[in-house]
């Protein structure tokens, strides 16, 4: 068994599916935004502006930045309706279409009587976006509260920004735990950058397209064909009987996670590949792969389910 990001035709596009602009809380305009992320080689970016009234509700038009070598997502970070803290949801919609309805969210806090964030989740899956839970440690999100999304494609299991800003941006802790309740999200990781500190190119996915357009990265988005890292390359995985086959860019570690306290790892001083034994991982229905390289810089797989 070879994962759709391994197995499915075409090539590798590098993008960040999270930033901010001068139409939100950023503070560079969107064709800086986009000319700055192209300038260091990203294939594509989603600028996913905060889709609340206080901004008067954006969904930024980037289509007319793209060129020939770079696309963009269209999209928004959507917000209504409390978590279980109290506190507003934040969930990214990549793919939206303009014309998507307003909720009532006036501003950054929750208020009685608005649509929920499950409901403004399932609506913007069933207009066509690609739904991820954002920044779960920022938020300080609950398994209920994940477990309540039903309409999630992925977590956002690493955010930069939220790392640089808070100390807080990690997704791995409650994705594991939906994966153990069964739940087949994938996982992404992206900027969140706004561009008021060093919050840029630290997280990103690498998407599986036969071409860098809207729709062919979209669509390998809902279907899982990528991964994601801060820096290493995942060239291969493969599930093949009793072991898992990993070929990856220079590291020295190969770690595969799984359910409850189930890990293995192969550390070296110089990696590109590693076998490692699945056994222990089959009770509990699922696996995951963390390269990390010689500067601590991690890439991550998503999900196999056994
Ligand atoms: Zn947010
Ligand atoms: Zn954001």
């Amino acid at each position: 068994m070879i994962p759709l990001a391994f197995s499915a035709p075409g090539q590798f596009w590098r993008g960040n599916l999270h930033c901010h602009s001068t139409h939100s809380d950023g503070v560079l305009d969107p064709e800086e935004v986009c000319h700055r992320y192209r300038a260091e080689g990203y294939d594509f970016l989603c600028l996913s502006d905060h889709f609340t009234g206080q901004f008067d509700y954006p969904i930024t038009d980037t289509s007319g930045f793209r060129t020939k070598a770079f696309t963009t997502l269209i999209g928004a970070e959507l917000h209504s309706g409390a978590m279980q803290n109290g506190d507003l949801w934040h969930i990214l919609a990549v793919g939206l279409p303009q014309d998507f309805a307003r909720p009532d969210a006036p501003d950054f806090r929750a208020h009685p009587g608005q649509e929920s964030g499950p409901d403004i989740a399932r609506r913007a899956r069933d207009a066509g976006a690609f739904v991820v839970i954002a920044h779960p440690q920022w938020s300080g999100l609950t398994l209920d509260d994940a477990l309540s999304m039903d309409a999630a494609h992925a977590v956002e299991a690493y955010n930069y920004e939220c790392e640089v800003s808070s100390q807080r941006g990690d997704g791995f802790h409650l994705a594991d735990l939906m994966l153990s309740e069964g739940r087949q999200i994938t996982l992404t990781a992206s900027d969140d950058a706004h561009f008021k500190l060093e919050d840029h190119f630290g997280g990103w996915v690498r998407v599986k397209a036969k071409d860098n357009t809207p729709d062919a990265l979209l669509a390998a988005l809902k279907s899982g064909a990528y991964y994601s890292s801060q820096g290493p390359d995942l060239h291969h995985i493969e599930l093949r009987g009793a072991k898992l086959v990993v070929h990856c860019s220079d590291a020295v570690a190969i770690i595969v996670q799984g359910h409850g306290s189930a890990t293995r790892a192969v550390h070296a001083e110089r990696l590109t590949s590693a076998e490692l034994p699945v056994e222990r991982f089959r009770g509990g229905g699922w696996l995951r792969v963390t390269v990390v390289d010689d500067k601590g810089r991690k890439a991550w797989s998503n999900p196999i389910w056994l």
